[in-house]
């Protein structure tokens, strides 16, 4: 970031997404940050923190500014403070692919800012892990908090994770169903730390311990 003399930058949080802006004195006139960053923080392009200048002219409250990074553009609106991709959240890796298709398409709906199909999608998740376990079938009679109790019982998952899933599930049938709680982004970030620590002490402690134990066997 390029300091201007006399001017500090401020840092904006949105989407939980964090750019610092340069100089809040030309905050509406883009045009005097030619060859300067006009912002800096992640780019949704090539997820690296970055610079990003000014490259067009802007049109009502957004303006085009290019990635110093990997050149790409994005659009910023700087009455919302927001950067258009929206950057995608981080994920895990090698997950069971039937299980990371629903992880990823819950992903692609925080980027797109749907959090009632990310809600939904996270809860569909647990059931999918159900059956990676064997103690939960397609159509499912079972509710999801069945399945997550046979997954407790069956040594997969302790208590705590036992309460992050039912929190999961609530905020899944809030998202599902018209009715007074209406998800939030703000929430679907909380839902997703639970989501991935779930994620991390099963399938992924799985696939760890099976490579420390093929370290021992070769
Ligand atoms: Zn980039």
């Amino acid at each position: 970031m390029i300091a201007i003399p006399g001017i500090t930058g401020i840092i904006v949080e949105k989407k939980n997404m964090k750019y610092s802006i340069t100089n809040t004195s030309a905050y509406n006139h883009p045009e005097r940050y030619q060859n300067l960053n006009m912002i800096s923080g992640i780019c949704p392009f090539c997820n690296h923190s970055s610079g990003f200048k000014v490259n067009g002219y802007k049109t009502s409250d957004t303006v085009p500014l290019r990635c110093d990074n990997c050149q790409k553009n994005v659009i910023w609106d700087y009455s919302e403070s927001i950067v258009l991709p929206v950057a995608k959240v981080d994920s895990l890796k090698n997950l069971p692919p039937e299980i990371d298709r629903y992880y990823q398409e819950s992903l692609n709906c925080i980027a797109a800012l749907a959090p009632n199909g990310s809600a939904t999608l996270f809860r569909k998740l647990i059931h999918q892990v159900g059956i990676h376990y064997g103690v939960a079938t397609k159509d499912d009679k079972n509710s999801i908090m069945g399945i997550v109790e046979k997954l407790q019982s069956a040594g997969h998952i302790n208590q705590k994770l036992v309460e992050a899933l039912r929190r999961v599930k609530d905020l899944g049938n809030d998202g599902a169903h018209v009715n007074e709680n209406e998800p939030t982004m703000d929430q679907i970030h909380i839902i997703k730390k639970l989501i991935d620590s779930f994620l991390q002490a099963t399938v992924l402690q799985d696939e760890n311990i099976a490579h420390y134990d093929k370290t021992k066997s070769d």
